[in-house]
Order: structure tokens, then C-alpha cells, then sequence
């Protein structure tokens, strides 16, 4: 039995179409009179954008319905889901506290607030029904003014135990007017101890070696193999690893094909970068993590070897993993441990 660890996962974008369109209806929101029937809202929900800009537009929309008060039903919700049908041992779920916070407060109050966030989406997420090993990741956020990221930086390293790395999102273009800023916020945060992820070489506008130095791993990173390959010997010295999302990049627009990304794959496993297969926005999609997986097999992108290594990479690479082995080697003992107990019986019937 094989029970797997997602990575890169935003919390945003991991609410899948029927419970935030059930959402809507119970809490009478305007978004259910545009949409009474659930197939139409599916539709709005998921479809492809043409830019990665476009796309990220959606977030806002259930990041304005994710509040102190709502948190707890989208997060039980989510782990319910991961449990039961993606059999997900270790999840890192991340997002931008601030952008939880009331928007009418100003800017000092929102930050005081974001601790609150934090406090209430680890809490939410400890489910004793459905036990999941879970951790945060804060993002810091393109759009966002310094102070804000700062505090946020600040935040992770004071609530490590809910907080197991920080990040940086909301488009990639936006990074370039502020690269010494991005790059301080990211020195700053390895100084404190704090583990490292980061949006970057997503797409064409995504290009920072800069900020490479800082990461232990790449939010995609995709561009790294397409159009950097002389950069891979370095992360793979580094042990820096690929958090690669399949589906989000034929949703952005970023890749017209799951089959350009087989060049990716090939690439980082001659080079001996790891890659950790992940789902990004798995509501948004509506495409679950074991699905990811299948659909990299059904294109050929990778062979079943090659998915057990990046199954592997996930547990090696993930922040808050307390186990050595990853939890399908411990299952594998515990059975043969009980084929053992189990043996005697047998040959007595015999
Ligand atoms: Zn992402």
C-alpha cells in the first residue's frame, strides 16, 4: 500500500468545485444566484486560463471567502478529501496569511492578525478521523509591500509549530522590480533557519537566478530543464529539488501539451535533480494528486520507476516529514511482520 506526500499545495486553490459551490448555496453569497446548478459553476471553475495572471485572478475569489470564521469548514473539508481519496500521509499546505485578514483593517492590524490565521489553519488541520501530517507554508507575495512579506518571514520563524517554510508567489513577473528586496526577505529568512520554496522558472518571465542560491526548492522550476539545462548540475550539487505540478501548466497556459513536460523529467533524472510530482491547486483543477500521477504515466512522460522516485523525492524533500522511511516501507514491515506471526498457524492447519 503506497501512501504519498504533496508538497506544493496552495490553500487557496485546494478547495474542489462542489464544496465551494455547496458553499455558496449555504451561505446565500451572490456567486449562487449566478450560478444555481452546480455543472455551469464546475465549468467557470476549472477551465483553462490563457495566462498564468488570469488564472491567479481566481484565487481571489475564495481567498475573499477564506476568513478566520470560515477556515475550519474548507479545511476539514480538504484533509477529509486528501485522506480518503488521495491517500495523502504528509501534506504542506500553503498560502498568504495576510490575505485572510479582514481588508477593510489597515495594514498594521491585518498584520497582527495573520498569527490568528496560522493558529487556526493548523488547528483545523489536526483531524483525528482522518489523521494527515500536515505543516504550513507561508507565502510571501508579489504584490504585497515589503512590511507585509517581512512580517510574514518574521511569523513563520516564531510558529514553527505549524510553520515549516516560507515561499514566494502571486506571478512571477512581478518579482523583477524588486529582485534585492525578494532576495533580502529570502537571506533573512535562511539566516533564521527557516526552510525555502519559491515560484520560480514557472513560466517564460519566471527567470531569477538570483534568488536560486536562497531556495532548497523550486515551485516548478519547469524553465530550469526546458531552457536552462547548464543550470541542473548545480541544483543537482545543491539538492535542490523541482515541486513540479503538471495540470497547472496546461491551465495557465504555460506548456500546450502534458507530453513537453517528458523533456523535463528527462532531463533532471540524468542530471540527478529530484522532482516531487505535486498538484498546486488540486480544487481549482479538480484533479487529485494520484491522478497527476496517472495521467504522467498515460502520456508516457515517465514510467512507473520514475514515479516511484519522485513519490520517494517528496518524502526526502519534505519540510516537516518526522519519519526516516516513508510510510510505504513502514507498512511493507508491519505486514511482513505479520506474515511471520501468521506463518505457524498456517503450517498447524496444514
Ligand atoms: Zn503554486
Amino acid at each position: 500500500m503506497s501512501l504519498y506526500a504533496e508538497l506544493h499545495r496552495h490553500l487557496g486553490g485546494s478547495v474542489v468545485p462542489r464544496v465551494l459551490w455547496r458553499y455558496f448555496h449555504r451561505s446565500q453569497s451572490d456567486l449562487a444566484q449566478r450560478f444555481p446548478e452546480y455543472p455551469e459553476f464546475e465549468e467557470f471553475y476549472t477551465r483553462p486560463r490563457k495566462t498564468l495572471d488570469e488564472y491567479l485572478e481566481l484565487h481571489t475569489l475564495v481567498e475573499n471567502v477564506q476568513s478566520a470564521k470560515t477556515l475550519p469548514y474548507f479545511i476539514y473539508r480538504l484533509i477529509r478529501g486528501a485522506y480518503i481519496f488521495e491517500n495523502l500521509a504528509y501534506l504542506e499546505l500553503r498560502y498568504t496569511p495576510y490575505l485572510r485578514t479582514p481588508d477593510h483593517l489597515p495594514q498594521t492590524e491585518r498584520i497582527d492578525q495573520m498569527a490568528q490565521i496560522v493558529e487556526i489553519v493548523g488547528q483545523a488541520s489536526q483531524l483525528s478521523e482522518y489523521p494527515i501530517v500536515t505543516s504550513q507554508i507561508l507565502c510571501m507575495h508579489s504584490r504585497l509591500p515589503y512590511a507585509v512579506n517581512r512580517a510574514i518571514v518574521e511569523l513563520s520563524a516564531q510558529n514553527r509549530t505549524y510553520v515549516c517554510g516560507i515561499d514566494l508567489a502571486g506571478g512571477d513577473a512581478y518579482y523583477a522590480e524588486r529582485l534585492d528586496e525578494f532576495t533580502e526577505l529570502y537571506a533573512y529568512a535562511r539566516s533564521l533557519g527557516l526552510n525555502t520554496t519559491g515560484h520560480v522558472y514557472e513560466t517564460t518571465d519566471g527567470s531569477y537566478p538570483e534568488l536560486l542560491p536562497y531556495l532548497m526548492r523550486i515551485g516548478h522550476g519547469i524553465q530550469i530543464p526546458l531552457r536552462y539545462p547548464e543550470l541542473l548540475p548545480e541544483l543537482a550539487q545543491q539538492n535542490q529539488c523541482l515541486e513540479v505540478c503538471p495540470t497547472t501548466y496546461l491551465k495557465t497556459g504555460t506548456l500546450e501539451d502534458i507530453r513537453q513536460l517528458k523533456l523535463v523529467f528527462d532531463r533532471c533524472f540524468e542530471a540527478g535533480v529530484d522532482i516531487a510530482i505535486c498538484t498546486d491547486n488540486a480544487g481549482l483543477h479538480n484533479v487529485r494528486l494520484p491522478f497527476e500521477y496517472e495521467n504522467l504515466l498515460t502520456y508516457d512522460v515517465i514510467g512507473f520507476k520514475e514515479l516511484q522516485a519522485c513519490q520517494d523525492a517528496a518524502f526526502k524533500h519534505a519540510f516537516a516529514w518526522p519519519h526516516r522511511q516513508r510510510p510505504a516501507s513502514i507498512l511493507t514491515e508491519v505486514l511482513r511482520e505479520d506474515e511471520k506471526v501468521s506463518e505457524p498457524a498456517q503450517s498447524v492447519v496444514n
